[in-house]
């Protein structure tokens, strides 16, 4: 049974690189109101908190502040969730030990929590999305980077300061290319949309036979997509070596985390039907034997997932029992 009246709403908020989105969602999941708008990332954190702000009255307008249980916040990390204070987040310069949580909530009349954009993923596809009824689940976003969150034994994994599943960073080539971290051979320095991207535009150059050659400087990583559903040669090797650096990645996770299930998401999980082939034949030939199995699906909430995430963890902070 819910530990809410139904009229109660919780307020999602996602704290993105490029965008920034808000819902005020029930605890069945359904998104009552909405708001989006630009990321001013060059903005600082006084300017970003204060459309934050902005969005919050929108999302919240007509609503009683009573039938609020709180707002949390997601951003990517790292972050101590904890303590609601941002560390450092490449993409947002001047969140580096940003007070989040307290500075928002100083400004809001209702609890404010901070979360890593991974953990919240996680939480809105286990318990809204391709997640729903499992108790352990490994969520990976594949987009300009990679991140994640786990669910295991029917719960959220924080780890020390709430940091737990930053799996992008992840060392698959020791010595290998330097990830946006700085350090060499993450996983995320591989297999990311920005590092296929950047493969396909290597690969195409001067390669006139593929049709990716006349569009290699500008080539996007849907372009290599279509173009490999069109039979090119190239775009179906680049394609097929993305799913085996992923199968790489869940490799290590399933090992890891042992999940009923791995749920993708981000960007490229929406040409998921071309890399799941690559992902499980991998997972099939080199995972010990009685993980070879275990499911792998692609994510159901897309841009959604952030808001609907952080929406149930406002929840599950209001009520921890609940
Ligand atoms: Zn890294």
């Amino acid at each position: 049974m819910s530990p809410f009246p139904s009229d109660r709403l919780a307020l999602g908020v996602d704290l993105g690189g490029t965008r920034l989105r808000a819902a005020a969602m029930t605890q069945t999941g359904e998104i009552v109101a909405s708001a989006e708008m630009p990321t001013a990332a060059q903005g600082g954190p006084e300017r970003i908190l204060g459309d934050i702000v902005g969005l919050v009255k929108t999302v919240t307008d007509g609503i009683s502040a009573d039938a609020i249980v709180g707002l949390c916040v997601c951003a990517p990390g790292p972050l101590d969730a904890r303590n609601g204070i941002a560390l450092h987040i490449p993409t947002l310069p001047g969140f580096d030990d940003f007070p989040v949580a307290a500075v928002l909530g100083a400004k809001l009349p209702f609890p404010v929590s901070l979360e890593n954009d991974g953990i919240a993923a996680a939480v809105a596809e286990w318990r809204y999305g391709a997640g729903r009824g499992v108790d352990n689940l490994v969520y990976m976003t594949v987009s300009t980077g990679i991140g994640g969150g786990v669910i295991a034994d029917g719960r959220v994994l924080y780890g020390r300061m709430g940091m737990a599943g930053h799996i992008g960073h992840m060392s698959i080539r020791p010595d290998g290319n330097i990830c946006p971290c700085g350090n060499a051979g993450c996983f995320e320095a591989y297999g990311s949309g920005t590092a296929f991207t950047a493969r396909g535009r290597k690969a195409a150059a001067g390669r006139r036979e593929s049709s990716l050659s006349g569009i290699a400087d500008i080539l996007h990583a849907r372009d290599i997509f279509t173009a490999a559903k069109d039979g090119d040669g190239l775009a179906r090797d680049l394609v097929a070596e993305e799913a085996e650096i992923l199968g790489q990645g869940v490799r290590s996770l399933l090992h890891l985390y042992s999940p009923d299930l791995v749920v993708i998401g981000g960007g490229l999980s929406n040409a998921f039907d071309q890399l799941e082939g690559g992902i499980r034949a991998y997972i099939s030939a080199r995972a010990l034997l009685p993980f070879r199995e275990i499911p792998i699906r692609r994510a159901e909430l897309g841009d959604l997932s952030g808001v609907v995430g952080t929406a149930a963890l406002a929840f599950a902070h209001a009520h921890p029992e609940g």
